[in-house]
């Protein structure tokens, strides 16, 4: 590639960032980095009636989360600052007006009531929602319908207009899509999209054109939910006169429901319990919260090698890929043009193998906030003990509490049911008998309680089947847990001695 690669993400400020949006950030970042090219963040907020307080925030916490960070943002700054679209609001005018001036688009006067009863009357079965195209432009209040000195009479007296782009009859356009292919669109089922608002702010449509433009994008990847848009910005490429300068376009694949059965929605997170947003999400309007993969106890180097394998592969069975790895092997070409069902036990899968490949000292600093959270104040050297005996057990990193607060508090005993009908008299004289010796352990350690608790087994006459499973349940509250004399290693003789009285009361 002979220029440097510059992508951008654009997203528009509206609200929590769904995992189809981080991963056309993380296969823009990937893209980048491997051609050795920059990543361009580009807040799109022309559209005042959507901004959502928080929302611009939100997306640079979930970037440096994922640790996804632009070359060039409004944060960082760059050499094509602004880079939020509201302030570079005066740069479009211009644009829209060489549109116009060039017959490529025009000016429409239309009240939202002339709007709404030209969509009444043309309303059918078969076209129930009619578009402001080139079959009704003649019966508009527009440039083209008016001419342009009425036009401009109107709009020197302060009549509110917008500038619309004029589609063209029966062509085709085309253009080759880095993952589809060849793409054709028949020019007669594209409406006539808004350009320039009344209010002066361009649409999403002028803008990323113009914008793309200017910050000299060689390629554009973006949801394939914008492929029908796809027309209107090819041609103002082609009519901005820049179309020696167009990026290459990728549309990226959906991110399907489990089912297959259409595009993964929040709403199926709630409905199916698992995250879909990047991390949480608080609407500032109702207040709902929508849990994010990072505070459900998700690693972000976990849901990166999620999110790259929805759409993508190296060719290999391999799954679990480091950044570093992803950088060198990503390619467009393998990006998959069907959509990827997302499965929530996969992505539970990647998460336990990330943890079980990060080292003791690792998952403590991760662990830490978890046990901190329980009013337990523990040591380091502790805690790298516990993660070492539960981390297999550990899925997510709320885990490390729900597999491990037995060795920080005297759990309640909530299984006690499982061992009730076979307790007897024998059983209660071994475990008295057994708690009231360890002062003769000489060295508290996994070893020599198993075998003191071997010995006086065997003593009372008992077997494994009939006093390890109490023990367990007498120490950790139910059936679960790391080995049993691990267990009472770490708690101690004093901790291990109590629980069995106690459990010895309640039994
Ligand atoms: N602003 C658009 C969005 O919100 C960007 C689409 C594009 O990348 O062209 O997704």
């Amino acid at each position: 590639m002979s220029n440097k690669v510059r992508v951008r993400f654009a997203p528009s400020p509206t609200g929590g960032l769904h995992l189809g949006g981080v991963r056309t950030v993380l296969y823009n970042y990937l893209f980048a980095k491997h051609h050795g090219g920059e990543f361009v963040l580009r807040i799109e907020d022309t559209d005042q009636t959507r901004y959502v307080e928080g929302a611009e925030q939100y997306i640079y916490d979930c970037l440096s989360w994922c640790g996804l960070e632009p070359d060039e943002s409004p944060l960082k700054g760059g050499p094509h600052a602004p880079y939020r679209q509201s302030e570079r609001k005066a740069s479009y005018f211009q644009y829209a007006k060489q549109l116009v001036d060039a017959g490529y688009a025009y000016y429409a006067f239309d009240t939202p009531e002339e709007l709404e009863a030209m969509r009444a009357s043309l309303k059918t079965e078969a076209n129930p929602t009619p578009q402001y195209d080139g079959k009704v432009r003649m019966q508009m209040r527009n440039s083209e319908a008016l001419g342009m000195e009425a036009s401009q009479k109107l709009i020197d007296a302060g009549t509110p207009y917008v500038v619309r782009i004029k589609m063209p009859q029966d062509e085709q356009v085309v253009f080759t899509d880095m993952i589809r292919g060849e793409v054709h669109f028949d020019t007669n089922l594209v409406d006539d999209k808004v350009l320039l608002k009344a209010d002066g702010m361009p649409t999403y449509h002028l803008a990323v054109v113009v914008d793309d433009y200017m910050m000299g994008i060689t390629h554009a990847f973006r949801g394939e939910e914008w492929l029908p848009s796809a027309p209107v910005h090819i041609l103002l490429w082609k009519y901005l006169g820049w179309v020696d300068k167009m990026p290459e376009w990728a549309h990226l694949p959906l991110i399907l429901k489990p089912d297959g059965h259409g595009k993964l929605s929040k709403r199926d997170g709630e409905r199916l319990g698992f995250p879909v947003f990047a991390m949480n999400w608080k609407d500032p309007k109702t207040g709902d919260l929508t849990q994010g993969f990072r505070e459900r106890g998700f690693l972000p180097e976990a849901f990166i090698n999620i999110l790259v394998m929805l759409g993508w592969n190296d060719g290999t069975e391999q799954e679990i890929f480091s950044m570093e790895e992803l950088i060198q092997k990503f390619s467009i070409s393998r990006v998959h043009k069907g959509g990827a069902k997302f499965d929530y036990e996969k992505a539970k899968w990647y998460n336990h193998q990330y943890i079980q490949r990060k080292t003791d000292a690792e998952l403590v600093a991760l662990a830490k906030p978890y046990i901190a959270a329980h009013g337990v104040d523990t040591t380091d050297a502790y805690l790298e003990k516990v993660v070492a005996l539960i981390k297999e057990r550990c899925t997510l990193l709320p885990d490390f509490w729900e597999q491990g607060h037995f060795f920080f508090k005297t759990p309640e005993i909530t299984e006690i049911a499982a061992i009730k009908d076979k307790w007897n008299e024998q059983k209660k004289a071994f475990f008295e008998s057994w708690a009231n010796s360890f002062d003769s352990i000489t060295d508290w350690t996994h070893d020599a309680i198993e075998a003191s608790f071997n010995d006086a087994m065997t003593a009372n006459g008992l077997k494994k089947g009939d006093v390890l499973l109490p023990l367990r349940i007498m120490l950790v509250g139910g059936k679960y847990g790391p080995g049993v004399f691990n267990i009472a290693e770490m708690i101690g003789a004093n901790e291990t001695a109590e629980r069995i009285k106690n459990a010895i009361n309640i039994l």
